[in-house]
């Protein structure tokens, strides 16, 4: 766990911005001949009697993304896992046995898988809502041990009050430990990372990441991560990964933290470049439907701009799955592959998946905005879908 800087540019949280921070953080003491990148460390276990002793206890390739982490979402401490589901896990693991989960009806598709499997076999019992900004789960939060919050959701980009959320669960739910107030709050924050909200500020419990996507943001490595305050779940947290060996790999660890490097730049790009598609598209004859909430029309647009920003994804409707198929297969940038938040523009359709839900329409399209230049992405989509529909 890394709620200990051993890293040489420990500044105080607020004294750089985060486009600085993402450069700055996580790297060795300076001295005189020291690297200015820590190595990987490729050691299954350590010499008795320092702070490290085994390597499904902690790695120090991990421990630099952790602190990187750490301090980009001003938390106390974070945590990497393998893949953002076993960092989802490990946070479902959270409830109590008979507890009761309240979670949007429509988050990423594993999570709603992983909910479903755990619920089916009486782990404990899923409560759903419509992630609306006007949402009142007031009834829903009465008795829930964990609220689920993805803002956006993925793919249909759905916006919720992150922050009156946290508070109704920490009023109307029930605490797992003492030194906590009603529910815990998890929020799935991969579309927006930390350079555009840190929902701990805005009462959230524990952050959750798919890493592999902006985070490490080049389509190479799969990672998962949490971030949190509270020492007492840092520490549930951190034995759960222990004892369940769901340890990353520490090359893995070190592509992320290479990734975070460029998170600023990347996360610009993208947005601007998914800001001037979504218009584009909304004005397009053959799309029926954009959502995308940095479009003034969109039912989150103020709430998503005042805190998660308006993200690199869109999700757009034509008139058939074939035709949305069809699209998917004809474009020559866009790779049609699943998958988002690499430099890298990807294009498919969701509903081909079999754990999405079915409210997802099979003539959706999502797309991850990459980095490329706006108007070869653009030429190239309108191609596809003027020739495909
Ligand atoms: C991809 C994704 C996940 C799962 O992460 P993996 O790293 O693929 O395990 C979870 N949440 C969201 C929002 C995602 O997009």
């Amino acid at each position: 766990m890394s709620n200990d800087t051993n890293s040489g540019q420990s500044t105080p949280d607020d004294a750089w911005s985060i486009a600085t921070r993402v450069v700055s953080q996580g790297r060795p003491l300076p001295a005189p001949g020291a690297p200015v990148n820590d190595g990987i460390t490729l050691s299954s276990t350590f010499h008795a009697g320092g702070e490290l002793d085994y390597g499904r206890v902690g790695n120090p390739t991990w421990t630099a993304l952790e602190e990187t982490l750490a301090n980009l979402e001003h938390a106390r401490g974070a945590l990497t896992f393998p893949a953002g589901q076993a960092a989802i896990n490990a946070v479902l693991e959270l409830v109590p046995v008979g507890g009761i989960v309240v979670a949007p009806e429509h988050p990423y598709s594993g999570t709603r898988g992983r909910m479903h499997e755990l619920a089916q076999a009486g782990r404990f019992s899923l409560r759903s809502y419509r992630a609306e900004p006007d949402a009142d789960l007031t009834d829903a939060l009465t008795g829930a041990h964990l609220l689920w919050i993805e803002s956006p959701t993925n793919p249909l980009l759905e916006i919720s009050d992150i922050e009156k959320l946290s508070q109704q669960a920490h009023q109307y739910g029930t605490s797992i430990s003492e030194n906590a107030t009603g529910a815990i709050v998890a929020m799935d924050a991969t579309f927006a990372t930390p350079y555009f909200v840190q929902p701990l500020s805005l009462g959230v419990d524990i952050v959750v990441h798919s890493a592999t996507k902006y985070l490490a943001g080049h389509s190479d490595v799969l990672m998962g991560a949490i971030a949190a305050n509270d020492e007492h779940l840092l520490s549930l947290l951190h034995t759960h990964r222990t004892l369940s060996g769901a340890i990353p790999g520490p090359f893995e660890a070190y592509l992320t933290l290479r990734g975070i490097r460029t998170l600023a730049l990347r996360m610009e790009k993208s947005v601007a470049n998914a800001g001037i598609i979504a218009q584009r598209l909304s004005e397009h004859p053959r799309v029926s439907k954009v959502r995308y909430p940095g479009l003034a029309s969109h039912p989150g647009h103020g709430l998503a701009m005042a805190t998660t920003g308006a993200c690199a994804v869109i999700s757009f409707d034509v008139a058939s799955a074939q035709q949305a198929e069809a699209i998917a297969d004809s474009t020559t940038l866009w790779v049609h592959a699943t998958s988002i938040g690499g430099v890298e523009s990807l294009i498919e359709r969701r509903a081909r998946w079999p754990f999405e839900h079915p409210d997802i329409p099979a003539e959706l399209i999502r797309l991850s905005v990459g980095i490329e230049d706006v108007d070869d992405l653009w030429n190239d989509l309108n191609r596809a879908i003027n020739e495909n529909s």
